[in-house]
């Protein structure tokens, strides 16, 4: 059985990019990955497809109706990813969390879930705690959760609020958070920080990814920088994250803190002496 695993976190903190780079990773130490962009900005594999736009589920279903191949919306991307994404609603009609759910299903019934796959990554809007985006959660599709964050308090605020919803499902459910992956914004303190918030939150800070302008040159080569610089500092960071999640045995339950709880943290470990 494919692990599942989900990335949530605010939208702009690096889901995308750190999602790519370790598959990437993974994928070059001979893991076989199928990945599924769950946010209708539909960018979560045009670094693994270099930059190839591909068109998402939701609007194949819309032109073509229900009469689909799995080779119109699973395309391979770098060393054999297999990628996918879901797409939105037209803008304005329908919800976009019921939409992921659609495109799971009909991954499902095109038997997109092979046995042969050792994970399945999907890379979740997640600023939105709504019933919507809570759905790989909720329908039980991803079990194991990384929240990216970094030391700013929307992010953490916003990585809070996620634990929440997973500790409303994993009372009933098989979900557990396996950590929290800090995309460095350069915050005084911020390894402290993240590593007390997510002690608090009785979880780990499984990796700490430096923020390194290579990820961006990387991009616009529509690249990860694991396949754009295999030999840079910052492949070895993403492999580095890859190992510690291929690794990981610490998945929990979380316990979310109080608004006053979050400030006051950052109050202890970020803002010290001011
Ligand atoms: P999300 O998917 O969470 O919305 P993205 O992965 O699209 O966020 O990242 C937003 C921007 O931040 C991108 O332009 C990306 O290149 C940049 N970025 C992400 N991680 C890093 C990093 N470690 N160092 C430098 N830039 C980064
Ligand atoms: Fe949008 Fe969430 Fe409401 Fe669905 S549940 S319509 S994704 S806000
Ligand atoms: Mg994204």
């Amino acid at each position: 059985m494919a692990r599942q695993v989900a990335i949530y976190g605010k939208g702009g903190i690096g889901k995308s990019t750190t999602t790519q780079n370790t598959v990437a990773a993974l994928a070059e130490a001979g893991k076989k990955i199928m990945v599924v962009g769950c946010d209708p900005k539909a960018d979560s594999t045009r670094l693994l497809l270099h930059g190839l736009c591909q068109k998402t589920v939701l609007d194949t279903l819309r032109d073509e109706g229900d009469d689909i191949e799995l080779d119109e919306i699973l395309k391979p991307g770098f060393k054999e990813t297999l990628c996918v994404e879901s797409g939105g609603p037209e803008p304005g009609v329908g919800c976009a969390g019921r939409g992921i759910i659609t495109s799971i299903n009909l991954l499902e019934s095109l038997g997109a879930y092979t046995d042969d796959l050792d994970y399945v990554f999907y890379d979740v809007l997640g600023d939105v705690v709504c019933g919507g985006f809570a759905m790989p959660i909720r329908e039980g599709k991803a079990e194991e959760i990384y929240i990216v964050a970094s030391g700013e308090l929307m992010a953490l605020y916003a990585a809070n609020n996620i634990s929440k919803g997973i500790q409303k499902y994993a009372l009933n459910g098989k979900v557990r958070l396996g950590g929290i992956i800090c995309n460095s914004r350069k915050v005084d303190n911020e390894l402290e920080l993240l590593k007390a918030f997510a002690e608090e939150l009785g979880s780990q800070l499984i990796y700490f990814v430096p923020r390194d302008n290579l990820v961006q040159r990387a991009e616009i080569n529509k690249k990860t920088v694991v396949d754009f610089d295999p030999e840079s500092n910052q492949a070895s960071e993403y492999r580095n994250l890859a190992q510690a999640i291929d690794n990981n045995t610490m998945f929990v339950i979380p316990k979310p803190m109080t608004q006053d709880r979050l400030e006051e943290l950052m109050m202890e470990h970020g803002f010290l002496g001011l």
